[in-house]
């Protein structure tokens, strides 16, 4: 006895044999219960603007199962069900465009907290590019001695001045 498959539409075990899998596949009863599954899925909006228009299903009127499922051209809701669908819909979409309008609001925040980093950012390097720092320290004897080359002597990095680096060629 091989293993069973287990159909997840149907909640039904069946033979594991590729014809029987294929047969049951294209059975009525599964694809009544493949398609209601999906209608489960389905958006309140979607079965609202589905079934609005439509007369409501005979069948499911007398509390009977219906053999076209999801596939009735009838209405499987009552208007009274419709209508409760409807409401819920309309909430569902204002909870959404609030949602929607918060993460907007976020966004704007996030853009505005970018910008002021980005503006402080730029104003801190053009101060620290103005700034003259000196990174490096002289030696006593450096400092003492007369007879150093201009390229050695002591530099005051004030006086720096970076048009000047121009002329080195
Ligand atoms: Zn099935
Ligand atoms: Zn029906």
């Amino acid at each position: 006895m091989g293993k069973k498959y287990y159909c997840d539409y149907c909640k039904t075990h069946i033979q594991r044999d590729p014809n029987i899998v294929r047969k049951h596949n294209e059975g009525i009863p599964h694809l009544r219960n493949r398609a209601d599954h999906y209608e489960r899925c389905k958006d309140i909006t979607e079965i609202v603007t589905e079934n609005i228009g439509k007369k409501p299903c005979r069948t499911v009127l007398n509390s009977e199962q219906c053999i076209f499922g999801a596939h009735c051209r009838f209405s499987h809701y009552t208007p009274e069900q419709l209508n409760r669908l409807q409401r819920k819909a309309q909430r569902q979409q204002l909870h959404r465009a609030k949602r929607l309008a918060g993460i907007i609001e976020k966004l704007e925040s996030a853009d505005e907290i970018t910008h002021k980093f980005l503006e402080k950012r730029s104003q801190k390097q053009v101060k620290t590019s103005n700034e003259c720092t000196q990174f490096w320290t002289y030696t006593e004897e450096q400092l003492e001695r007369t007879d150093l080359p201009p390229s050695l002597q002591e530099i005051d990095p004030t006086q720096i001045d970076s048009s000047s680096f121009t002329e080195w060629g």
